[in-house]
């Protein structure tokens, strides 16, 4: 178990999100790999600018560095849709989505996807990730020509991460909504 840099909450490893101090640069270390002193710190607007205020004291603006991190984790998020897409995990299209059985996973609605339509592809289970990525970011992230409206990755293998860190995506971004 670690503790929360913000709030001081115990919580396993991968709850958290890691910061670094590299190169005289405070960095969110999305993949656990950069080295350097790490803290980790809740997927929460609060806990980090409690934790830069904590630690750092005025030397770090908080506010950038949630910035920083929400755009560093939507980067993220697209890579690994890339990734997981290559291993055949992932189900484009609605019709595709809708026939679904019995599968746990994520579902990426693009923000340019009609409210109707959205609410037809839902389930409950799943991570619903809506209103952040637009169907060209999805459709570039999959090397395809053509715009992605709706995606679903199983959260099997590279799955998991995507669940993951859709996840802490999603607190990131609530979070911030609820101050
Ligand atoms: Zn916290």
């Amino acid at each position: 178990m670690r503790s929360c840099g913000g709030c001081r909450k115990k919580e396993e490893k991968e709850e958290f999100i890691r910061f670094v101090e590299f190169e005289g640069e405070l960095l969110p270390d999305l993949s656990f790999k950069l080295p350097g002193r790490g803290y980790n710190v809740c997927p929460s607007y609060k806990c980090i600018k409690e934790f830069t205020k904590k630690r750092f004291k005025g030397k770090v603006d908080g506010e950038e560095l949630y910035k920083k991190t929400v755009s560093l984790l939507k980067d993220y998020f697209l890579h690994l849709l890339s990734l997981a897409h290559k291993t055949g995990i992932t189900v484009i299209g609605q019709d595709q989505i809708r026939e679904l059985k019995d599968k746990e996973g994520t579902l990426v609605i693009a923000e340019d996807l009609s409210p109707k339509t959205a609410e037809r592809l839902k389930r409950g289970g799943w991570l619903t990730i809506e209103g952040i990525f637009s169907s060209e970011e999805i459709g570039n992230s999959l090397r395809r020509e053509r715009r992605v409206g709706a995606l679903f990755i199983e959260k099997v293998g590279l799955g998991r991460k995507v669940y993951k860190v859709g996840e802490k995506l999603v607190k990131l971004l609530k979070s911030r909504e609820e101050t």
